[in-house]
């Protein structure tokens, strides 16, 4: 019998991957995807406890669905972060909860669906799986509706940065080997799939603890043969790890896409040292400077927090010095938020939170001006956009991306989706770019 799954997804490009992977999973058990959370059968929040914010969402989410397991006797049930972070007491918590699926019990949720429907028992697996078989892929197997697709390289992170939940929620870095990637990747590309985005906690330490000596940039080498696929790209990296060889990869694969998201957190070394991340100011200001040296069109982007304990006023204008001399084309920023498995909850020194919202804003304010200005030196370029599909904004438009990243919407066809095509720049805004295409 066919039934249907509601997905809500929080959080990063990880738990994005997973929901698709639980998707794929499920369609096996004659599961098929719904957007309407009224008529599915069943109802899975994929969470993410990186901080406080999202973690809460999850229990309001849980609120609103509670009508629908007394109504239709929906099964709902928690997977991704929040679920590996609070196990069984998620069950206690929350008494209409059928199942707590942890971030390495993914591949599980079918045998445990089934459980339920067939005892009406609840169900919670969080634990870790050291073999790495979480990490195997769920592969399409009809041809995607999208042009470009996750493909997860590995898992965990061992850096324990001092504010970080994430080595406690997703474990010890695991890597995938090189030839199940290379599978995954050829498969993805037999199925339409142009562009890849290699997914990972902290891409250069890709290899670590595999039979095959190979490096990130060695694996990047081999995708960047692989026929089909036109772009490459990959998150996170770790400024302390980024290595020469990943640098020079940008001026020697073709495929290899002009962008890199590298965080930086802080700008100021105090704060650098407290939350032990292994650089220093000048350090990441030195390997951003060498990788626009060997690849002038390169976009970077990064994460930064503020309001870390003990950030003062004068390591607050470090960061925005940073952001002065960098000249980031976007940037992801946070208000630093305490989580109790970490060393940093324990510190003291709190700033306020009215401190850490002024701090937020004047950034946010600096950057947006810069992002602007950024997407106002393409106006007039002919740049290579993948179109993806129709625009939001207007069925007479499609959108795509730059090599660099950066969204344009321009007047097209739908027969232009999965293709690459020269666009000329007409008119940059703080989010997106104007163009028009160029025929010849
Ligand atoms: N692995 C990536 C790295 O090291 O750059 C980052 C992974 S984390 C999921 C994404 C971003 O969330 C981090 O770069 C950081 O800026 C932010 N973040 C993580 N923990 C945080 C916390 N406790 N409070 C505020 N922001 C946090
Ligand atoms: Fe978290 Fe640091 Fe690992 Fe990134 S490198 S996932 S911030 S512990």
């Amino acid at each position: 019998m066919e039934r249907r799954v509601y997905i809500e997804t929080y959080g990063c490009q990880m738990n994005e991957h997973d929901t698709e992977r639980i998707f794929r999973l499920l369609e096996g058990s004659h599961y098929l995807e719904t957007k309407d959370a009224t008529e599915a059968d069943l109802i899975l929040i994929n969470t993410c406890s990186v901080r406080e914010k999202p973690e809460h969402k999850v229990y309001s989410a849980l609120g609103r669905y509670k009508w629908l397991k007394k109504k239709r006797g929906t099964i709902i049930g928690v997977a991704g972060c929040v679920a590996q972070q609070e196990g069984n007491k998620l069950l206690d918590r929350i008494p209409y909860l059928d199942m707590v699926i942890g971030t390495h019990a993914i591949p599980m949720i079918p045998q445990l669906l089934q459980k339920i429907e067939v005892s009406g028992e609840r169900v919670c697996e969080t634990s870790f799986d050291q073999d790495g078989k979480y990490l195997k892929a769920v592969l399409p197997g009809r041809p995607l509706e999208k042009v470009k697709s996750y493909v997860t390289i590995m898992q965990g992170c061992d850096h324990f940065c001092s504010f970080c939940v994430v080595p406690f929620v997703r474990g010890r870095e695991k890597s995938r080997s090189s030839k199940e990637i290379i599978e995954e990747v050829r498969h993805l590309a037999g199925m339409g799939v142009k562009e890849v985005c290699l997914l990972g906690q902290n891409v250069n330490g890709y290899g670590k603890g595999l039979e095959e000596e190979i490096s990130f940039s060695e694996l990047l080498e081999r995708i960047n043969q692989i026929e089909g696929i036109e772009r490459i790209r990959f998150t996170t990296s770790h400024p302390k790890d980024l290595s020469e060889e990943l640098i020079q990869s940008f001026s020697k694969l073709e495929k290899l896409c002009e962008h890199m998201h590298l965080p930086f957190q802080s700008g100021s070394n105090k704060v650098l040292k407290a939350m032990h991340r292994g650089y220093t100011k000048e350090s990441y200001l030195q390997k951003v400077y060498h990788l626009k040296e060997v690849c002038p069109s390169l976009a970077i982007t990064a994460d930064v927090i503020v309001g870390f304990p003990g950030e003062e006023e004068g390591d607050f204008r470090e960061t925005l010095d940073l952001m002065e001399k960098i000249q980031f084309d976007e940037l992801f920023s946070f208000k630093y938020s305490p989580r109790k498995e970490t060393r940093a909850a324990q510190f003291e020194d709190k700033v306020e939170e009215e401190v850490k919202q002024e701090r937020l804003s004047t950034l946010q304010e600096f950057q947006k001006e810069t992002t602007l200005r950024k997407n106002q030196e393409l106006e007039g370029c002919i740049k290579e956009v993948l179109v993806e599909g129709q625009s939001k904004q207007s069925t007479q438009d499609v959108t795509g991306r730059t090599r660099s990243n950066k969204i344009v919407n321009f007047e097209g066809d739908l027969d232009l989706v999965g293709k690459l095509v020269p666009v000329r720049i007409v008119k940059a805004y703080a989010h997106s770019l104007r163009g028009e295409i160029v025929s010849d």
